[in-house]
């Protein structure tokens, strides 16, 4: 019952960079109206939380908290690298998580009884251990990423000194991986380790330490051999549907994209987005321009501004009947759209999720991180799309694939997968769907009950 709960107070620590942060946040604010009496604290850097409490739309029973992002003073040059900032805020460990606490503490007048926090913040659970609380790991990347980090002796003895070439099993249910798939901090070692990688190494020894790690993918989905195994390390594994809340969507659609794929034919337009982080390097760009340009399908291209002065003089002019580049893009709706017959991606596992739930094939440019597992998994795996050849784009390769996706008689069987997947996801989200509405009660219960 609701009276239950009214002592109750869940810190939540996310991983305050990239698109971490939103998943997490749509889980929480799941939990909270499931639970209108227990407290949320939402403990992150001020610029995260600003971003994403901008607007005041949460329950009352959320609330966020700042605390420092360990930038020693503002104006700190930092290094023209994602990670760097990442580094910084790890650096400042469990003393910093406490001081949210402390904040969250006083100004609910509650004591925190339960920790959910973001699987790479991991500094959090020494902090769950000395307050004695349950600690209850999320993990946003592409699910099936995750039990590599149970196999990182092997990896790096496999990986030591091997061909660019060579593919070997790495864990069971995956398929077989080459050095290129594995997130390249997992193979650092001496000077080469940073605290991100020393963070990562170390989640094998600490997941199973949680309560529950919190699937953020449909279980129905991923290979049986991948859950087994990694539900046999773990304390409990519960694969809990992304739902999106809608105040969280991007529905803004400035550039009218929506009503101009309207105009086109149904599967039959390009979509293009490499995602809020990755900027593939200048000639790549340049080869996906000439690629929608001399393929001559429809497309929408969602491009940060500060590449498009990349593009080839002309591109956007030359194209603007059929083709539209813009900053940002409504995307989860865009994939929705009957018109949209292909997703060029970076394969980020929200872009992958959205893609699957949308039904439409990928043409995938993975990058760094899980991106790359992500790939093979949905080429060799699902078995509904393909990665670029050669994994960098070029003109002919990249028509390539458009025309097999597109076209050819093979991309129907890909076309035909996802949409199979599709309806999976579609029975796996309703109310009473399989397991992951089970798994959410049973978080539910974990949390009214710590
Ligand atoms: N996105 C969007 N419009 C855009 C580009 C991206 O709405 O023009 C959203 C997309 O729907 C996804 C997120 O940004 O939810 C990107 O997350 P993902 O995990 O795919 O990649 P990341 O940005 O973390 O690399």
């Amino acid at each position: 019952s609701s009276d239950s709960t009214t002592d109750k107070h869940v810190a939540v620590f996310p991983f305050p960079f990239g698109t971490h942060v939103v998943p997490i946040l749509n889980l929480v604010l799941r939990l909270s109206q499931a639970t209108p009496n227990c407290s949320f604290s939402f403990i992150a850097t001020h610029k995260c939380n600003a971003l994403h409490f901008a607007k005041p739309h949460n329950p009352s029973n959320i609330k966020p908290y700042s605390i420092t992002d360990g930038i020693p003073y503002e104006g700190h040059p930092l290094a023209n690298h994602p990670i760097e900032k990442v580094n910084f805020f790890l650096s400042t460990g469990p003393d910093n998580l406490r001081k949210g606490i402390q904040m969250a503490e006083e100004d609910t007048n509650k004591k925190v009884t339960c920790i959910i926090a973001d699987a790479f913040v991991p500094s959090s659970l020494v902090v769950a251990q000395s307050l004695n609380v349950p600690w209850i790991a999320f993990w946003p990347p592409m699910s099936c990423t995750l039990s590599l980090y149970f196999y990182i002796d092997l990896i790096r003895q496999k990986f030591a000194n091997c061909d660019e070439d060579a593919r070997f099993d790495i864990s069971p249910g995956l398929p077989k991986m080459c050095v290129q798939d594995i997130p390249q901090d997992l193979l650092f070692t001496g000077e080469k380790e940073t605290v991100f990688s020393r963070t990562l190494v170390s989640l094998g020894k600490v997941l199973p330490q949680a309560k529950a790690v919190v699937m953020n993918f449909f279980e129905e989905l991923d290979p049986p051999l991948f859950v087994k195994d990694v539900r046999s390390k773990l304390q409990s594994m519960l694969y809990v549907v992304p739902v999106r809340f809608p105040v969280l969507l991007s529905g803004a659609d400035p550039s009218g994209c929506l009503s101009w794929l309207d105009s086109n034919r149904s599967m039959s337009v390009i979509y293009v987005s490499f995602g809020t982080v990755v900027s593939p390097p200048p000639h790549e760009i340049v080869a996906v321009a000439e690629a929608l340009e001399e393929s001559g399908f429809p497309f929408v291209w969602s491009l940060k501004e500060n590449m498009m002065g990349v593009l080839p003089d002309g591109f956007v002019k030359r194209t603007l009947m059929r083709g539209k580049v813009v900053p940002w893009v409504p995307q989860t709706q865009l994939l929705g759209h009957d018109s949209v017959g292909v997703f060029v991606t970076h394969c980020g596992s929200n872009s992958v999720t959205e893609s699957i739930s949308s039904g439409v094939p990928m043409i995938c440019r993975p990058f760094y991180g899980d991106q790359m597992v992500g790939a093979r998994v949905i080429e060799d795996v699902w078995k509904i799309g393909v990665t670029i050849e050669g994994r960098v784009f070029t003109k002919n390769g990249f028509i390539r694939s458009l025309n097999l996706i597109l076209v050819q008689e093979d991309g129907k069987k890909i076309r035909d997968n996802v949409l199979k997947m599709k309806k999976t996801v579609e029975d796996a989200s309703r109310p009473e769907g399989l397991s992951s509405a089970s798994n959410f009660k049973t978080l539910v219960e974990l949390i009214s009950s710590s």
